[in-house]
């Protein structure tokens, strides 16, 4: 089958769907790729390379107009016009946003939004939030080393003693647990904060404190338990009671880091303008969720802004600050992906008897397919 791989348009995206290593497996099971030349340049990946794993570059215009396109993000209006009705799309298309499924529909487009898969064991392998959000926590933590005035570990030197940093991290999913664990690495001590009761476990594994806030209601053990292993919205008694124990944590951090997002809604607000307030002048926080709205109401998405002495960092794609690593994994989860669609003999199929393939399929023959 023909594949297509254009340029991602969408501002400040640097990463790619391909690499040659997934080329060369892609080449090996019989399918032809057309790469849209410089597709991988901000990926530190040549032209040269993937005409080396067997590509062919060609135009932007021939790479949209393949009967299935690889992307990292949803087309941007001006490449829409250029895909072909009936052709098949592959990307991380966010399926929480309805006027862009629209769009894809109405061209035509049978849709795969990858961040839709479930977070089951089958799915690992193609499982894009974790691989994103993995780099997205790690990444989280350089910029905050690199933006604070001070050490990250304790060290004792002849000309006195500096204290270790104290981190914060408020959510502790994919990006929060490798946040704690490369704060860990760099030497600070750590204290972390969720609402789901198996995270505690986890926390104090990778050597940092849990924040204990016991349930004191059926209600509110509830809905610690979250859906499908996602956190959903907390009974405002526990919120409130949570704020007292991370706004103690906040005001002695020097760096914060929120990851704490419910999928499909507004982040929750963890760190009010007080809480900033009573932070120490030069501290930081990085607020991961600044795409959802952010868990800091001073954040402003994809800007760096300094508030009442604090630095706010609202970068809205960390990953493509990691663009090679990124694109690497990323590639590697739309390799997974396509076994279940693209069989070794014929066209692209959709088996819909498939957990995986009927939850990420998000439009097909002008449908929109998500309620
Ligand atoms: P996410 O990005 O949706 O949310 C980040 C974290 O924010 C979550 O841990 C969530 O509980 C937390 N959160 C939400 N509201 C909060 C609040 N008010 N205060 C503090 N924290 C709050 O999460 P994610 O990284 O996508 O992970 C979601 C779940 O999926 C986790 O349980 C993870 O272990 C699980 N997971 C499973 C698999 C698998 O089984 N294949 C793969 C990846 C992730």
């Amino acid at each position: 089958m023909l594949i297509g791989v254009p340029r991602e348009c969408a501002a400040g995206e640097t990463r790619v769907a391909v690499t040659p290593e997934t080329v060369k497996k892609l080449k090996a099971q019989g399918h032809t790729l057309c790469i849209a030349r410089g597709a991988g340049l901000a990926a530190s990946i040549t032209d040269e390379a993937f005409a080396a794993a067997g590509a062919e570059l060609g135009e932007q215009a021939q790479a949209l107009a393949a009967p299935l396109v690889l992307k990292v993000r949803a087309p941007e209006p001006e490449e829409l016009p250029l895909m072909q009705r009936g052709s098949a799309l592959v990307g991380m298309l966010n399926p929480f946003d309805r006027p862009g499924l629209e769009r894809l529909a109405a061209a035509g487009l049978t849709a795969f939004a990858l961040e839709a898969a479930p977070r089951t064991t089958r799915a690992q392998s193609m499982d894009v939030l974790s691989s994103q959000a993995n780099i997205a926590g790690y990444k989280a933590v350089m910029i905050a080393a690199d933006k604070y005035q001070r050490f990250f570990p304790m060290l004792m030197t002849a000309a006195g003693t500096v204290k270790a940093a104290r981190v914060v991290i408020l959510g502790v999913g994919v990006a929060g647990l490798q946040a704690i664990a490369t704060a860990k690495r760099l030497g600070a001590v750590i204290e972390a904060s969720d609402v789901r009761p198996s995270v505690k476990e986890q926390v104090e594994s990778l050597g940092a404190k849990f924040i204990d806030v016991p349930y004191e209601t059926a209600e509110e053990r509830e809905a610690a338990e979250g859906v499908g292993g996602y956190a959903r919205p907390m009974p405002p008694s526990w919120l409130e009671r949570q704020k007292v124990e991370v706004a103690k944590r906040v005001a002695q951090a020097d760096v914060v880091i929120t990851t704490a997002l419910i999928p499909g809604r507004a982040a929750p607000v963890l760190v009010s303008e007080d809480m900033v307030r009573s932070m120490k002048p030069g501290s930081v926080i990085v607020d991961l969720a600044a795409p959802a709205g952010g868990n800091c109401p001073l954040t402003e998405p994809g800007r760096t802004v300094l508030k009442h002495g604090v630095t706010l960092v609202g970068e809205t794609n960390l990953p493509a600050l990691v663009a090679a690593d990124a694109s690497a994994l990323y590639a590697r989860n739309v390799l997974d992906f396509l076994k279940l669609v693209l069989p070794k003999e014929g066209g692209l199929q959709v088996p819909m008897d498939d957990d995986i393939v009927a939850a990420v399929l998000v439009c097909r023959e002008g449908q929109v397919l998500r309620s």
